[in-house]
C-alpha cells in the first residue's frame, strides 16, 4: 500500500506539473492525497508519519514566503546578479524593440493552439489585388532579365519611369502623402510577383519600401520633413537608399566610425548650428541612382553645443545628392545581378541640424529607429521576394521535368529527380506559408522581430536550397545564360539575399534564439528587471514571486516534454481533426522540449550562452521550425484543408520535425554540462530518436503533384508572372505542358512500334513516317506529335553567342575598342 500511496502521490504531482497548476493547488491536492490515504487506514501508521513529515518539510518552506525567500530566492538572486549577461546599450535596444507574438507561444512550451486558429487570413483589397492584376502584370511584362542583367546592367528607361509613374516606389507611403498606402500582404504580393521574372527589379522595387529614408521618415520625421520628402519619394521623384555599412562595420553595425561634430557652418549662404560629417559606406543598394542619400552616423557635441552630452550616439541623416563633400561612387557588380549598387563617401559634410530624421529630438536614437524599422521591413521583402523566386522555380522546374526526356521517360518520372522535386514542392509550400504569416503579423499591428529574423533566414535559405535544385533537375538547361534561361541568375544572386540584412549565419547563430529567449521567455526579462531594482525589500519579494513562477514553469515544460513524448503526443490540447491533429500534438511536445531545454542552457550557462553560439543557433532552428510548421498549418486549415494538398503538407511537416530531432539532438548530445545532457536526453528523448525523414511514397506523390497541371500546383505557384504573352520562357512552358502531356501516349505508341520494329526511320521525322504508313498512329495524331515535337525543342534550347556579344557586357570602351583593333588584324 505504501507503493500506492507513493504512486498517487506522484501521479497527483504529474498532474499538476503537466497543467502548470500553482504551487498552492499542488499543496492541497497532495495533502487531500495524504489525508485519504491515512483515514483509510491502509498504510501503516510509520509510513504515513514519514510521508508527512518529508511532505511537511518541502511544502512549508515552500508556501511561507519569507523563508523561502531567505533559503532559496536571496542565494539564488546574488548568484543571478553574478550570471547577467553584459548587455551592451545597443541590445538592450535591439530586445527592446518589437512585439511577441505567437512565437512566445511557441517558445513557452504549451501554445494554445486556439490563439492562431483564431488569426485571420487575410487576403487584398479589390483596390490592391487591381493594382496586382494591372500595374504590376504590365510591369512584368516589361522586364526581360537577360537584357536588364547582361545587356543593360539596369532597368531600362521606360520600366523605370513606369514603376515610379504608378507609385511602386510608394507603396508603403499612405494615401495623404500620394503614397499607395497598402497593406503588408499587397507589399507582399507585389514584390513576389516582380521577383518572379527578375530579381532585379525585385530588389529596386523592394529597397525604397523597406528599410529606408521612407519608413524612417514616416515613423520618426518632423512634420515638415514629411510633407517635403514623402510625396516626392512616392512619385519615384526622389530615389532613396540607405547607408549603415562601411569597410570596417559590417555585421558590427554599431561599430560604425563614421562620425558628425555638432558646430557652426554656412548652409545656403546662412550661418547656422549644424554637424559636419566624415563617413566612409559601400553596398549601397540604390546609391548610383539615389538623389536622397540616408547615412547612419555617430554624432559627437564637444562644445556642448545642443546638451551636456558629448558622445550624442548613432543619429541618421538625409543628405540631397547635390551636397557639397557627398561623393557617390562608381557601381559594385553584386554577382551579375546587377541592381544598382555602390559606395557613398563624405568628406566635411555640412548640414543644418534639421537634416536629423526626426530633427535634434532624435539625436543618438539612430540604432533605435533602424532596429524598430528593421523588423518589419525583414518580415516583408526578402521573404516576399524569395517566394517570387521559389515559386516560379518550383512551376519551371515541374513543367521542364515532365517535358525534358531522357531515356525515353520524362526526368520527373526517376526517382532521383523525384527527391529533388519533393524538395522543391515542401520548401516552395513552407516559403510562402512563413512569408504569409509575417506579412500577417505586420498588418496586425505587430513588430515581429523574432518571426521577421526566422522569415529573412528561413525564406531565403530555402530559395537558395530551391534554385541549387532547380539548377541539378535542368542540367545544361540552367547552366547556359542567356534569354532563354531563367533559373541562372536567380542561383548566381543568391548569396547577396543570404547576406543583405543581417547575414544568414549571424542571423541564426545570435538572432533567432538570442532575442527569442529573452523577449518570448514569460519571466527572463522580468527577473533581469527585477535583480536591478533599486530597493532591497522590493527586489527580492519580486524577484521571489517570478523566480517560483519560473521554477513551476520549467517543471511543468520537464513533465509536459517527457509526458508527450511517451504518449506521442496524444495528452496535448489540440483542435480535434482526423488529419491534422497529431501535427499540433507533436508541435506541442517539441514545443514543451525547447522551453525545457531552452530554461537548462539558460540556467547552466547564464550569460556566457551568447557565446554558445553552436547551442542558440540549433534552439533557433527548433524555435523556426515550430514556426513554420504552425505558418504551414494555418495555410493548409485557411485554403479550406484541401485534400490534394495532403502530401505536400505531410513532407514538409516531416522535413522540419525531422530538423527539431536533429538540432535537439544536437544541442543534448554536445551540451557542456555533462549530468544535464543526460537528464534532458531522458526529458526529450524518453523513448529515443524516432522521427524519420519523409518516406520514399510520399516524394513520389509530391513529385507527381509538380509535374501535372492540378489546383494543387495552382495554389503552390499562385501569385506570380506566368504568362507566354511576351515569350517569357516560364509562361511558355506552362502552355506547352498540356500538349506534352496530351502526346504522351501517342509517344509510348511510337516508342513500342520502335522496339517491336514496326518502325524503323533513322530519324524522328522517318520514324513518324513509317508510323503513319503502318497505321501506328493516324495523320492528326502525326500533326500533334509534330507541334509537341517543335514546342519542346524550342522549350530545351539553349542560346548562343558570338565572341563580342558576350564580351559586349564585360567590356569598358577602351576594352572593347582594343578588341575591335585585335579582330580587325585579325581579320
Ligand atoms: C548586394 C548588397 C546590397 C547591400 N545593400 C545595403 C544597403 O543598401 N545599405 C547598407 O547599409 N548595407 C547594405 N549591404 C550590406 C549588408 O547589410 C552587409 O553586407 C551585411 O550586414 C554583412 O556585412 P559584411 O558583408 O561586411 O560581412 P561581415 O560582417 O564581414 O560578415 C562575414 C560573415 O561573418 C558572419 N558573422 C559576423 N559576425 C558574426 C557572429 N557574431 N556570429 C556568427 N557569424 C557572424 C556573417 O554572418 C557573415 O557570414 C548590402 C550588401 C550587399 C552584398
Amino acid at each position: 500500500m505504501i507503493w500506492l500511496m507513493l504512486l498517487t502521490l506522484l501521479s497527483i504531482s504529474l498532474v499538476c506539473a503537466f497543467y502548470g497548476k500553482k504551487l498552492m493547488v499542488w499543496t492541497v491536492a497532495m495533502a487531500v492525497g495524504i489525508f485519504i490515504f491515512a483515514v483509510s487506514g491502509s498504510v501503516s501508521i510509520l509510513s504515513l508519519v514519514l510521508v508527512t513529515a518529508v511532505f511537511v518539510s518541502i511544502t512549508i518552506p515552500l508556501n511561507f514566503h519569507p523563508w523561502r525567500q531567505q533559503m532559496i530566492s536571496a542565494p539564488f538572486l546574488k548568484q543571478f546578479r553574478r550570471m547577467l549577461p553584459n548587455m551592451s546599450e545597443t541590445e538592450q535596444v535591439a530586445l527592446d524593440a518589437g512585439t511577441v507574438g505567437w512565437e512566445g507561444e511557441l517558445f513557452a512550451g504549451k501554445p494554445n493552439w486556439q490563439l492562431l486558429k483564431k488569426q485571420p487570413y487575410l487576403e487584398l483589397t479589390v483596390e490592391e489585388q487591381a493594382f496586382v492584376d494591372g500595374p504590376v502584370e504590365e510591369l512584368c511584362d516589361m522586364l526581360n532579365q537577360w537584357e536588364i542583367t547582361h545587356r543593360d546592367a539596369d532597368l531600362n528607361p521606360e520600366t523605370w519611369e513606369f514603376i515610379k509613374h504608378n507609385r511602386f516606389l510608394g507603396m508603403i507611403i499612405p494615401k495623404e502623402y500620394g503614397g499607395l498606402g497598402f497593406s503588408a500582404m499587397a507589399h507582399r504580393a507585389v514584390l513576389q510577383k516582380i521577383s518572379s521574372v527578375s530579381s532585379v527589379a525585385g530588389s529596386h522595387v523592394a529597397v525604397p519600401n523597406s528599410l529606408g529614408p521612407g519608413e524612417l521618415l514616416l515613423h520618426y520625421g518632423t512634420e515638415d520633413q514629411k510633407n517635403k520628402y514623402l510625396p516626392k519619394l512616392a512619385r519615384g521623384e526622389e530615389i532613396p537608399c540607405f547607408c549603415l555599412t562601411g569597410p570596417t562595420a559590417g555585421s558590427d553595425a554599431t561599430s560604425i566610425p563614421d562620425y558628425g561634430i555638432v558646430c557652426k557652418g554656412k548652409y545656403e549662404g546662412k550661418e547656422v548650428l549644424g554637424m559636419r560629417l566624415n563617413f566612409d559606406k559601400r553596398y549601397i543598394t540604390l546609391a548610383p541612382t539615389a538623389t536622397l542619400v540616408g547615412v547612419a552616423f555617430r554624432l559627437y557635441d564637444p562644445d556642448g553645443l545642443i546638451g551636456d552630452k558629448e558622445d550624442i550616439g548613432i543619429s541618421l541623416v538625409l543628405i540631397p545628392r547635390k551636397t557639397k563633400g557627398l561623393e557617390i561612387g562608381k557601381r559594385h557588380l553584386p554577382l551579375n545581378v546587377p541592381f544598382q549598387n555602390g559606395p557613398v563617401r563624405g568628406k566635411d559634410v555640412f548640414l543644418p541640424l534639421d537634416a536629423l530624421i526626426g530633427g535634434t529630438a532624435m539625436a543618438g536614437q539612430g540604432w533605435r529607429m533602424l532596429i524598430e524599422c528593421l523588423s518589419v521591413g525583414r518580415a516583408i521583402s526578402l521573404p516576399s521576394c524569395s517566394t517570387g523566386g521559389v515559386k516560379m522555380s518550383a512551376l519551371a522546374t515541374g513543367a521542364y521535368a515532365r517535358i525534358r526526356k531522357q531515356f525515353s521517360l520524362p526526368i520527373g518520372r526517376f526517382e532521383g529527380i523525384e527527391a529533388a522535386l519533393a524538395r522543391i514542392g515542401a520548401n516552395t509550400y513552407a516559403t510562402s506559408a512563413l512569408s504569409r504569416m509575417t506579412a500577417t503579423a505586420v498588418d496586425l499591428g505587430e513588430k515581429p522581430a523574432v518571426p521577421s529574423a526566422i522569415a529573412k533566414y528561413h525564406t531565403t535559405e530555402m530559395a537558395r536550397d530551391v534554385i541549387s535544385d532547380a539548377m541539378d533537375v535542368h542540367g545544361g538547361k540552367g547552366i547556359i545564360l542567356g534569354p532563354r534561361n531563367y533559373l541562372g541568375r536567380a542561383w548566381q544572386g543568391m548569396p547577396v539575399w543570404i547576406t543583405v540584412e543581417g547575414a544568414n549565419i549571424l542571423t541564426r547563430s545570435l538572432m533567432i534564439f538570442g532575442q527569442g529567449a529573452i523577449r518570448c521567455h514569460p519571466y527572463v526579462i522580468k527577473e533581469i528587471e527585477a535583480a536591478k531594482i533599486e530597493n532591497v525589500t522590493e527586489r527580492i519579494n519580486r524577484f521571489d514571486q517570478l523566480l517560483f513562477s519560473h521554477i513551476g514553469f520549467t517543471i511543468r515544460n520537464a513533465v509536459r516534454s517527457l509526458v508527450l513524448g511517451l504518449s506521442f503526443g496524444k495528452f496535448a490540447a489540440v483542435p480535434h481533426d482526423r488529419k491534422t491533429a497529431k501535427y499540433y500534438q507533436k508541435l506541442s511536445r517539441y514545443s514543451a522540449a525547447l522551453a525545457f531545454v531552452s530554461d537548462i542552457a539558460m540556467f547552466t550557462l547564464g550569460g556566457k550562452l551568447k557565446q554558445k553560439e553552436h547551442i542558440s543557433a540549433r534552439l533557433g532552428d527548433v524555435l523556426s521550425h515550430l514556426y513554420i510548421c504552425s505558418s504551414m498549418l494555418k495555410r493548409y486549415e485557411s485554403q479550406g484543408r484541401p485534400a490534394a494538398d495532403q502530401a505536400i503538407l505531410a513532407w514538409a511537416f516531416h522535413h522540419a520535425i525531422y530538423r527539431i530531432q536533429i538540432a535537439l539532438q544536437q544541442v543534448v548530445d554536445n551540451f557542456p554540462n555533462r549530468p544535464m545532457r543526460r537528464v534532458m536526453n531522458f526529458v526529450v528523448f524518453p523513448f529515443g530518436r524516432r522521427e524519420r525523414a519523409p518516406g520514399d511514397r510520399l516524394t513520389h506523390k509530391v513529385a507527381q503533384l509538380l509535374i501535372t497541371p492540378s489546383d494543387t500546383r495552382d495554389r503552390l505557384t499562385d501569385g506570380i508572372y506566368k504568362s507566354a504573352k511576351t515569350g517569357h520562357p516560364v509562361g511558355m512552358m506552362e502552355v506547352a505542358l498540356p500538349q506534352v502531356i496530351h502526346a504522351e501516349p501517342l509517344e509510348r505508341k511510337l516508342l513500342k512500334a520502335l522496339k517491336n520494329g514496326e518502325i524503323k526511320g533513322f530519324t524522328w521525322e522517318e520514324q513518324l513516317q513509317d508510323a503513319i504508313a503502318g497505321s501506328i498512329v493516324t495523320a492528326e495524331e502525326a500533326d500533334i506529335l509534330i507541334q509537341v515535337r517543335k514546342l519542346v525543342m524550342e522549350i530545351i534550347a539553349v542560346d548562343e553567342f558570338d565572341l563580342e556579344e558576350i564580351q559586349a557586357g564585360r567590356q569598358t570602351p577602351a576594352a572593347k575598342k582594343d578588341t575591335q583593333l585585335e579582330n580587325q588584324h585579325a581579320a
